[in-house]
């Protein structure tokens, strides 16, 4: 059977639904190849977030061209989000390309994956067998990029058997109502639309069955899961009614969930964090802005003080916790004293991380008409000002841990040194340490002896009677 290999550009909903992707073809007898050169089928998986993302995807798919003139049955499509934004328009930049599967059609993928190789079959045996004049065929690609009611509900029960893992993500909806001034996300993954909850837990127990301790709940503002679909039940929302069905979930240790949006936690949410001990000691809030004249352009609809209040109770609610947030500079009109204010907001809050982005335009977006526009310049120094103020408080975050114990559950060998392990404390903080196979996927107290600038490194082998506090 042909060979793919899928390369995931973007979040951690294109690696979900690059997963999704690859056990359907695995399903169908395909193999999953780790290298382009063995590959009978290369899918690119492409995000719309930032213009770099895009060209990178589109310079890729250049890139696979001259691969094809080796390989000629070589079959070459895009998926996901740029393929959704742009269609039949990416024809244009990439001629060659023989798919184009929106994102809500990622469960059809391996359907044209069989068909676009039939096609490119049969285009070179027209070309070998026919007169010159009638070998010159249209290159016409299969374009799907079509909404599709309920296709939410085809994600589901994702894990390739052969990957012994102890962490899964779950996609519990798609889309995004929201509208940010910024944000090319509903355009690129429709409306909102949820999963039901006992879809979502069938799926949890298989990962379970499979090994799986730790799952973390996606969606693009996850926390506001189900709003429109499913009702509240005793004052409580549908994605803490969810939460409280994962945590019946035996065998399941940790939940956690990304991205959220501020306005989706709510007194029940905050509450969870008090009461859920599943739910990890770990909340990534994005912020954006600290201005609130910014914020109201941006259309997130909460201020400054909002969301310094919600930090603070979140704090309150499970002491500890860490919080992490996205933060953007040099949106159009911001001023030197609004970026004052995200900048005191960012050093006030003490994030335990941040992902800083620099503006910049998305096309079909009403920041991109915005007047106010600032110069690359302007928006790189804001960019590594901040991104000093957060680093400064995510060292102090992680020194913090040095001579303590942390829970950690172990995932494997480290990605940068694979003679040693890595693990996540329940802070979402990574930890490197010594040991076998013995500990993949359990949980387990590791010292922690040292810090750098992002990592921490520990020993799970010091005993209770040495000097490290839990
Ligand atoms: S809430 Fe998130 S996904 Fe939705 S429009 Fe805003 S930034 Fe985009």
């Amino acid at each position: 059977m042909p060979s793919v290999f899928i390369k995931t550009y973007g979040c951690q909903m294109n690696e979900r639904d690059s997963e999704q992707v690859a056990r359907d073809l695995q399903d169908r007898g395909h193999t999953l190849v780790s290298h382009e050169r063995d590959a009978d089928v290369i899918l690119l998986n492409t995000c719309s977030v930032r213009e770099m993302a895009e060209k990178k995807a589109i310079g890729k798919m250049g890139m696979l061209r001259k691969l094809r003139r080796e390989k000629p049955k070589l079959v070459l499509g895009y998926m996901g989000c740029m393929a959704q934004r742009l269609g039949e328009n990416l024809q244009k930049d990439s001629p060659h390309v023989d798919l184009v599967v929106g994102t809500q059609k990622f469960h059809r993928v391996a359907d044209y994956v069989e068909e676009a190789l039939r096609k490119r079959e049969e285009a070179l045996h027209l070309e070998d067998t026919a007169d010159l004049g009638s070998a010159i065929q249209p290159h016409i690609p299969i374009v799907d990029v079509y909404p599709e009611e309920g296709s939410q509900n085809t994600i589901r029960d994702h894990l390739p058997e052969k990957k012994k893992e102890a962490t899964s993500f779950i996609s519990i909806m798609q889309g995004c109502n929201m509208h940010c001034t910024f944000c090319i996300v509903p355009t690129t993954r429709g409306p909102e639309r949820g999963r039901p909850i006992e879809g979502i837990v069938t799926e949890a127990r298989t990962l379970v069955g499979r090994g799986i301790r730790e799952v973390t709940l996606l969606g693009q503002i996850v926390n506001l899961y189900g709003r429109h679909e499913f009702p509240k039940v005793d004052g409580k929302s549908p994605f803490v009614q969810l939460l409280e069905a994962l945590h019946e979930v035996e065998g399941l240790d940790r939940i956690r969930f990304t991205s959220p949006h501020p306005m989706g936690f709510r007194k029940d949410l905050v509450e969870c964090f008090g009461r859920l001990p599943k739910l990890m000691e770990h909340v990534h809030l994005p912020l954006q802005s600290g201005s609130d004249r910014i914020l109201k352009a941006m259309h997130r609809p909460y201020t400054a003080d909002a969301y310094r209040k919600l930090v603070a109770d979140l704090r309150t609610s499970r002491p500890g916790i860490a919080v992490s947030t996205d933060i953007i500079v040099g949106f159009p009109g911001e001023t030197e004293e609004d970026y004052q204010a995200t900048r005191d907001l960012a050093a006030e809050m003490e994030f335990d991380g941040a992902f800083i982005f620099r503006y910049s335009k998305r096309g079909d977006t009403p920041a991109a008409e915005m007047d106010g526009q600032l110069p690359e310049e302007v928006k790189e120094d804001r960019n590594q000002d901040l991104l000093s103020v957060v680093n400064a408080s995510a060292s102090l975050h992680l020194e913090a841990c040095v001579g303590t114990r942390q829970e950690v559950l172990c995932e494997g060998p480290s990605r940068n040194d694979p003679a040693r392990l890595s693990g996540r404390t329940r802070t979402n903080k990574i930890v490197i340490f010594e040991g076998g196979s013995r500990f993949h996927g359990q949980i387990f107290d590791v010292a922690i002896t040292s810090a750098s600038a992002s990592t921490l490194y520990g020993d799970p082998a010091i005993h209770e009677s040495d000097p490290f506090p839990a």
